[in-house]
């Protein structure tokens, strides 16, 4: 479990696959493919040079090409997006890092449920 030091100290558009996958649940997204029959776990695309909190490895951000995670401000961060791939046929979906940030209260002056 993470301490609140540690959230304290990072960007908040770092987020573990547990925290991923708590989002998930809690917006009880499906786990059917939208294109072939799988259903049931994807694989979730993760940044291998970031650095981890507690055992669980950071998930990759996408951003629209042009912005770079370092600089990302709230405005731009809306930009950037995680990712998870289908491993049957290879279909990626893409999140919001906003709404998942936002879920997980690391914006909590922008938190709406509660
Ligand atoms: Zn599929």
């Amino acid at each position: 479990m993470m301490s609140d030091e540690d959230r304290a100290e990072r960007e908040p558009w770092r987020v573990s696959i547990a925290e991923f996958k708590g989002f998930l649940g809690h917006v009880q997204r499906s786990t059917s493919c939208p294109v072939c029959p799988h259903r049931g776990d994807w694989t979730i695309h993760v940044d291998a040079e970031a650095p981890n909190f507690g055992l669980d490895p950071n998930l990759l951000v996408y951003v629209i090409p042009g912005f770079s995670p370092d600089n990302l401000d709230k405005a731009k961060y809306r930009q950037g997006h995680f990712a998870m791939e289908c491993p049957n046929c290879g279909t990626v979906q893409f999140v919001s890092c906003l709404s998942v940030a936002r879920h997980l209260g690391l914006f909590p002056e922008q938190k709406t449920d509660g």
